[in-house]
């Protein structure tokens, strides 16, 4: 296999459904806030689909859906309309769903990604709104036979499509894509898009074709993918199968396959007599939709600074590296967090630029730390993070550091407590005695101590092992609580030891 990959192209679509948030359903005034709420407590006649109803259109999820696609560079025809698409599956409540098929809300747009230093534009197809439907439950009785419910709690919850152009080549690409698409639809805050808990769902289509041949081979559509790392195994695996049923002669058959995590593998889930056995035909209960250019500027002058745009930005402003811009940028509360700790007091013109990195710092090494180990959120709650060391605390810890306050260890313990006890750091500092010592007497006398208690080290260092001083700075910054000056103490190590 490994001699011939080469000679066939991998063509990747991908289907990204998401559903929005809005207060209420797209077409009825349910609540469409159902997560961990008792089953079939969020329904009226419309979603359930009693005879004889009629569905209203929600703006606000005609907006998203317009606010997306312009952050994904669409053009916004000026007129959309509804389609019933219609298949049926239990847990679909009217025998068909409500959809766009021919004049979706927003089409021709793209986004890009950074590929390995490179950056690649992959197009978006269209941006369309539809409807989520019911849930179906699988269970056995008592008896071993095996029963089915429904939940129609989730039925006509707002779901947006994104449909990509065939630009994806690769498992590491998609992901990219997706974690792309979810950090855009987190800025705009129209989906909390979280593939964990279902309520963002990524299909890509993969198929081979020899290198060189303009029509596509058989598509084989990929479901079940609930994590980012999974999309970029769940397509590396279809890419390896299909190489490997290719070169043997055999066809790759068109099917729907779910992805299975805990194998590692795409198993077959329905073939393609299933699949695209849709016919659509107009909503006739629903008006065509006109949306006038004004309205579309509108919504195009609400749209926050998007992340390659703020990334840029802080490059620029703040003098950071690409590198630390992108990560300090990945999610809009956190760079609006280190914005409000630069910009509160920036300092004088000069330090501005390396108070700035810091901080970026303080935050990508410390906070990050924080973040990971004690598994605590940055933002969202009372015990937050950004609670408990508002940016002003974090830009005062790094003036303390400038003006030798505290020395860069000491500060350490002062983010700790700061940290656990919502203190501001002067505080801390002045409480806890951790104000940094940079005195030649007082420092002197620990180091002595210390050359005393340490004949051996001593012997080394005489000896000509230079590594045997940096232990002995390490014993007087412990007997100093990490408040003694670093280079004070090295300076009257070295004085003390040569004499
Ligand atoms: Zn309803």
């Amino acid at each position: 296999m490994t001699t011939s990959t080469t000679t066939y192209e991998v063509v990747i679509g991908i289907e990204v459904h998401a559903q929005l948030l809005t207060r209420s359903k797209m077409f009825c005034s349910c609540s469409k806030d159902y997560f961990g709420t008792p089953v079939n407590s969020h329904v009226c006649p419309v979603c359930l689909a009693l005879p004889g109803v009629m569905p209203v259109i929600n703006r606000q999820a005609v907006e998203y859906t317009i606010m997306t696609g312009l952050a994904l560079n669409c053009t916004i025809p000026q007129q959309a309309k509804f389609d019933r698409k219609n298949y049926h599956y239990p847990d679909l409540m009217k025998g068909y769903q409500i959809s766009q098929y021919d004049l979706p809300l927003c089409e021709n747009g793209w986004l890009e990604v950074d590929l390995d230093g490179e950056t690649k534009r992959i197009g978006v197809t269209r941006v369309h709104l539809e409807e989520d439907t019911a849930r179906s439950m699988h269970r056995t009785n008592a008896a071993g036979e095996d029963y089915s419910l429904i939940d129609v709690n989730r039925s006509g919850v707002p779901l947006m499509e994104v449909v990509s152009e065939p630009d994806v080549r690769s498992g590491k690409e998609a992901r990219l894509y997706v974690t792309k698409l979810q950090q855009i639809l987190r800025y705009l805050g129209v989906s909390q898009a979280n593939l964990e808990e279902g309520n963002m769902r990524c299909e890509p289509n993969i198929s081979l074709r020899p290198v060189g041949r303009d029509e596509f081979g058989s598509k084989v559509e990929l479901k079940n993918l609930a994590s980012f790392r999974a999309v970029e195994r769940g397509v590396n695996f279809e890419i390896e199968r299909q190489t490997a049923l290719l070169e043997s002669g055999r066809p790759v058959e068109h099917e729907t396959r779910g992805w299975r995590d805990d194998i590692g593998e795409t198993v077959s889930q329905r073939g393609k007599e299933m699949a695209e056995d849709y016919r659509y035909f107009p909503e006739p209960d629903l008006p065509l939709l006109a949306i006038a250019p004004e309205y579309v500027e509108e919504l195009r002058a609400k749209l926050p600074e998007l992340p390659d745009a703020k990334r840029e930005r802080f490059v620029r402003e703040y003098g950071l590296s690409a590198y630390d811009a992108n990560l300090l940028t990945v999610d809009g509360e956190w760079a609006g967090y280190y914005e409000a700790a630069v910009d509160i007091d920036p300092g004088e013109s000069d330090r501005r630029a390396a108070r700035a990195k810091t901080i970026a710092n303080w935050m990508l090494q410390d906070f990050a730390q924080v973040v990971n180990a004690q598994d605590v959120a940055f933002v969202g709650s009372e015990e937050s993070i950004s609670v408990r060391v508002p940016p002003a605390h974090l830009n005062q810890l790094v003036q303390l550091i400038e003006a030798e306050t505290v020395s860069t260890t000491g500060a350490k313990s002062v983010f700790a407590e700061m940290l656990s006890s919502g203190k501001p750091p002067q505080q801390v500092v002045d409480e806890q005695g951790l104000t940094q010592i940079s005195g030649a007497d007082e420092i002197g006398a620990v180091v002595d101590d210390v050359i005393a208690a340490n004949p051996d080290a001593v012997a080394d260092y005489r000896g000509g092992k230079e590594t045997a001083l940096q232990f002995l700075v390490g014993q007087v910054m412990r007997q100093t609580r990490g408040r003694a000056k670093p280079d004070v103490v090295a300076t009257l190590l070295t004085e003390r030891l040569r004499s």
